[in-house]
């Protein structure tokens, strides 16, 4: 154990020899998902003028002396449009939602407490609850000029894209996106979909890796299936390492035919790390290839067990490719939520345990699934998120608070 790194000590390493690459110009409606490289700054204030934010009519306060007033209507101005009047003492203008606030208005009285009289030229307003500023919104009031909005780092979701539209964006500067190659090792592999022989089982990391890695902004090719002998690992490998990233799947840990840690070496990748103190995912190999004109590729050894597989990917996968997108938090977020269900933790590693969230009329809390083990791929599908029970023999009663790591889609 004591050779072991720490799961901390992996990922720092990870940040260490990863740095973000190249940037590219992205569309606003492309840009989903992806990471912003640029500081977005406003060069306007919004809103860029007082408006309205009812349908109803600009009033003075001051001229608001009985519960029931009635006051000349001088025009009605609609949103993108801009009224020609003032209003003045015992005037009103009638005014849409996002209509600019006429000169001398400091509140509007919503249509629903109004009564238009003489043919639309007058409107009785009933004024309770109307105060100087009352259902409008002030130039500025929102976001100021020279205000940064948006920092270089985040991932553009809906509303950024918002945001970026409101300011008049059609363009923004990201992240390439990598190309990582999936590489499946196992004499036992069939690719998933074909029959099986006798032993065989099913390539199910790769459609796995690849929705993980599409799901993290990355672009996955699946390469297929390297055989457990030297020479065919020695081809396939070496023709993989031509993208960003290489994950390979099983050949990692101390069997016979664990075979991918001296291909790799053979194949000019040195190592990082290579097992790490965590459950599932001890064997997890980290290694980086530099060719000559500089360009790396990260390359990951994974564990071939499902769900050590599918964990590694979340904890140290998701991390250096947030890294090498140049995002501002690269690294997995732990959050503090109240056991559900008493679970009794053992073992010398943390563990990270398939759990779901359970909602109670006082709150959420989060329960262990049934799990078998790091084959199971059934507990992942009835999980949520994954509780990280730290090392050392114990029992969690219900309302401990706990760790959880809750992927990414
Ligand atoms: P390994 O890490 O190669 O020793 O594999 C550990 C376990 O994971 C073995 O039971 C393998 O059969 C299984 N396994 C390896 N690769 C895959 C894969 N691509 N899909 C599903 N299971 C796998
Ligand atoms: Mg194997």
């Amino acid at each position: 154990m004591a050779s072991l790194i720490s799961v901390e000590e992996a990922q720092s390493l990870l940040l260490d020899h990863i740095s973000p690459t190249s940037l590219e110009s992205c569309n606003l409606p492309q840009a989903l998902g992806r990471t912003l490289r640029e500081d977005f700054v406003s060069h306007q204030s919004s809103p860029l003028f007082d408006k309205s934010l009812m349908d109803g009519y600009a009033v003075r306060t001051q001229d608001l002396t009985s519960d029931v007033v009635t006051l000349d209507v001088l025009e009605m101005v609609s949103a993108g449009e801009v009224g020609r009047h003032e209003i003045a003492e015992g005037e009103t203008v009638q005014i849409m939602t996002g209509a600019p606030l006429p000169n001398g208005a400091d509140a509007v009285i919503p249509v629903e407490k109004s009564q238009p009289v003489a043919e639309k030229q007058r409107v009785e307003l009933q004024t309770s609850g109307i105060s100087p500023e009352t259902n409008l919104i002030r130039a500025g009031a929102i976001l100021r000029e020279g205000q940064t909005l948006i920092s270089a780092g985040t991932v553009i979701r809906p509303a950024e894209i918002a945001l970026l539209a409101e300011y008049g964006r059609a363009d923004i500067s990201v992240s390439r996106r990598p190309f990582v190659s999936i590489l499946a090792t196992g004499d036992e592999l069939v690719p998933a979909g074909e029959s099986l022989g006798p032993g065989q089982i099913r390539n199910s990391n790769a459609p796995m890796l690849e929705s993980q890695v599409a799901s993290a902004g990355a672009i996955p090719n699946n390469l297929g299936i390297g055989r457990d002998r030297l020479d065919d690992l020695r081809e396939k490998i070496a023709a993989a390492l031509t993208g960003d990233f290489l994950l390979l799947s099983g050949g990692v840990s101390a069997g016979e035919k664990d075979l991918v840690p001296q291909v790799l070496k053979e194949c000019g990748v040195r190592e990082i790390f290579h097992k790490v103190r965590v459950k599932p995912g001890k064997p997890l190999w980290f290694g980086v290839q530099e060719k000559p004109d500089g360009k790396k590729t990260y390359v990951f050894g994974l564990p071939g067990n499902p769900v050590s597989s599918m964990l590694c990917f979340e904890v140290f996968v998701r991390t250096a490719i947030r890294q090498f997108l140049g995002q501002s938090h690269p690294l997995p977020v732990l959050r503090k939520l109240r056991l559900g269900k008493a679970h009794v933790a053992a073992g010398g590693r943390p563990t990270y345990y398939p759990s779901q969230f359970v909602s109670h009329p006082d709150g959420l809390s989060v329960e262990p699934v049934d799990w078998k083990g790091s084959s199971d791929l059934f507990a992942p599908t009835q999980a949520d998120c994954w509780i990280l029970f730290p090392a050392g023999d114990r029992e969690w009663p219900v309302g401990e608070m706990v760790d959880v790591l809750i992927p990414a889609l």
